[in-house]
C-alpha cells in the first residue's frame, strides 16, 4: 500500500493545483497535510474492491459506500446485512439511514402541555385503579392483525410502541406493505399509537443527533399515515441512560417516556413450551394485587408469535376474571386524548397516498375466497396477507414463513432476537443476525467436506 501511496503523490498534487490554483498550474501548492489527506482518500477508494474480506466494525472500519455492515461484521447489501437494528449503524449503510417521505418534523413546536411529566422523567405505572395498560413494542408485524382481532374480541384497548423500519420489514409508510393499514386500524379502533423509534437503535449507545434522527424519522413516517405523531415513546431495550443525557434529549423533543411495572419477558419465551413462564409472571403480579386499588402497566411485543397467539388471550382472560379493564397508557394516566399526539398539518396530500391495498403483483386480483398463487394475491385480502405453501392466505408463520409465495402476497420478516426489558446479556453479548458470515462459512465448509467425502467413498467403492 505504501508503494501505491507514493505513486499517487504527484497525481494528488495535480488535483489540488487544479482545485486551488487560479493562476498558472502548480503555482499554488497545498500543504503536506492536504496532500496526505488526498492520498489517503484515493487509496481508500482504490482499496475497496480489493478488500476481499469486506469486514467492518470497530478497529476494522467502514464498508464501501452504500453497503451495509452486518451484526457479524461483514459488508453486504442483502436484507440480512442491512436490517436494523442488527446492522452496525456507524460502519456502513443500514436501513436506519432510509427516510420517510414528506417534510421533516424538526420545526414543529413541542410544548410540554398537560399534567403528565415529560423526559427525562420515566413513567412506570398507571394511575387508575382497576385498569391494566397492555403495551406492545416493535410492531407492526405479521402478527399485529391477529392481535387487533383479539383486542376487539375482549373489548380491550392497548398501546402500540411502533418501530418504523426494524427487522427488515420495510418502512411503515410504504403503502405497498401491510403496516400502514394496521396502524390506521389501531387508530380507528381506539388504541394508542406511540413511538418506539425509527430503527430500534439503543439510544444510550448513539450520538444525540442520531437519537434525534431516530425519533424525528418515526414522527414523519407516522405523520404520513395518521396525520400526527405521538407524544409518548418507549426507548428500545428500555435503554436511555442518564449519563448520556438521553432522557433530557427525548424530553426536549416533547416526549413522555413510558416504562412498565410488569415485564412479561415474552421475547425470551417465544415457544409453546416456554410461554407459560410469561403467563406465570403476569398472573403472579396481578393476582397479588386488589383490582379496587391496583393498576398495572405491562410490556409485551407483537413481534413474537406466542405473545399474540397465546400469551395475550391469557392476559385478557385473567383481566376479565379479576375485573380489570384494558385501557391505553394515555387513559390510564388520565391524559386527555388530544395531548397524545402532535398534528402536522403540512401534509394536505395525506389523502393522496398510494392505494393501501397495493398487491405484490399489481396485475393480480385480490383473493376473494382465501386462495392464492398464480391467479390471486393475498395482499389486501381479508384472509391474511401472506400466501402460504398450500396456496391459501393467512397471517401466521404457516403462511408467512417457509414456503410463503412472494409473488402472491407478503412474506415474513425475521422476528427480533431480543426485547425491550433491560437485559444485561443483550447489552454485553451483542446481537445475533442471520448475516453471520462466520457461521455461514463454517456451514459451507461442512457441506463441501461432506460432498468430497461422498465422491471419495463412491470412487473407492
Ligand atoms: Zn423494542
Amino acid at each position: 500500500m505504501r508503494t501505491y501511496s507514493l505513486a499517487l503523490l504527484p497525481l494528488a498534487g495535480c488535483v489540488f493545483a487544479g482545485l486551488f490554483g487560479d493562476g498558472p498550474v502548480y503555482t499554488v501548492l497545498p500543504d503536506q497535510s492536504q496532500i496526505e489527506e488526498a492520498v489517503e482518500a484515493a487509496v481508500n477508494i482504490r482499496d475497496v474492491p480489493n478488500n476481499v474480506d469486506y469486514r467492518c466494525g470497530p478497529k476494522i472500519g467502514k464498508c464501501p459506500i452504500d453497503t451495509c455492515c452486518s451484526a457479524a461484521g461483514f459488508c453486504g447489501t442483502s436484507k440480512a446485512h442491512c436490517r436494523s437494528p442488527d446492522c452496525k449503524i456507524d460502519y456502513g449503510h443500514c436501513d436506519a439511514y432510509k427516510s420517510p417521505y414528506g417534510p421533516p418534523t424538526k420545526d414543529i413546536v413541542r410544548p410540554h402541555i398537560g399534567q403528565i411529566p415529560y423526559g427525562p422523567k420515566e413513567i412506570r405505572s398507571c394511575a387508575i385503579p382497576g385498569t391494566i395498560a397492555l403495551t406492545f413494542d416493535d410492531g407492526p408485524t405479521r402478527y399485529t392483525g391477529d392481535l387487533l382481532d383479539l383486542l376487539d374480541k375482549y373489548d380491550a384497548k392497548a398501546t402500540f410502541f411502533i418501530t418504523g423500519i426494524n427487522n427488515g420489514k420495510g418502512q411503515i409508510d410504504d403503502f405497498s406493505l401491510p403496516w400502514a393499514s394496521l396502524i390506521e386500524r389501531m387508530q380507528s379502533s381506539g388504541h394508542q399509537i406511540a413511538s418506539h423509534t425509527w430503527s430500534h437503535e439503543d439510544l444510550s449507545k448513539i450520538t444525540p443527533s442520531q437519537r434525534r434522527d431516530q425519533l424525528e424519522k418515526n414522527e414523519a413516517a407516522l405523520r404520513n399515515i395518521i396525520g400526527s405523531f405521538p407524544t409518548y415513546m418507549r426507548p428500545p431495550y428500555s435503554s436511555c441512560a442518564p449519563d448520556t443525557d438521553c432522557g433530557v434529549d427525548v424530553g426536549k423533543l416533547g416526549y413522555h417516556i413510558v416504562m412498565y411495572d410488569i415485564d412479561t419477558d415474552d421475547y425470551k419465551n417465544d415457544s409453546p413450551e416456554l410461554i407459560q413462564r410469561s403467563k406465570d409472571i403476569f398472573d403472579h403480579a396481578v393476582y397479588a394485587g386488589d383490582p379496587h386499588t391496583k393498576s398495572w402497566l405491562v410490556i409485551a411485543h407483537d413481534a413474537h408469535e406466542q405473545t399474540v397467539h397465546n400469551l395475550t388471550e391469557h392476559m385478557l382472560k385473567t383481566m376479565k376474571r379479576l375485573g380489570y379493564h384494558g385501557i391505553t397508557v394515555g387513559d390510564c394516566l388520565r391524559d386527555p386524548r388530544p395531548l397524545w399526539y402532535r398534528k402536522d398539518t403540512r401534509m394536505p396530500t395525506h389523502k393522496k397516498k398510494p392505494k393501501k391495498t397495493a398487491s405484490a403483483d399489481p396485475n393480480k386480483p385480490i383473493s376473494f375466497d382465501g386462495s392464492c398463487g398464480s391467479n390471486y394475491t393475498c395482499m389486501g385480502s381479508t384472509f391474511g396477507y401472506c400466501c402460504g405453501s398450500t396456496s391459501s392466505c393467512g397471517n401466521t408463520t404457516t403462511y408467512c414463513g417457509t414456503g410463503c409465495q412472494k409473488d402472491a402476497g407478503y412474506c415474513a420478516v425475521e422476528a427480533p432476537s431480543n426485547g425491550d426489558a433491560w437485559d444485561p446479556k443483550v447489552h454485553t453479548k451483542g446481537k445475533k443476525s442471520e448475516a453471520d458470515g462466520s457461521s455461514r462459512t463454517i456451514g459451507t465448509a461442512a457441506v463441501i467436506s461432506l460432498f468430497l467425502a461422498l465422491i471419495v467413498a463412491t470412487w473407492i467403492g
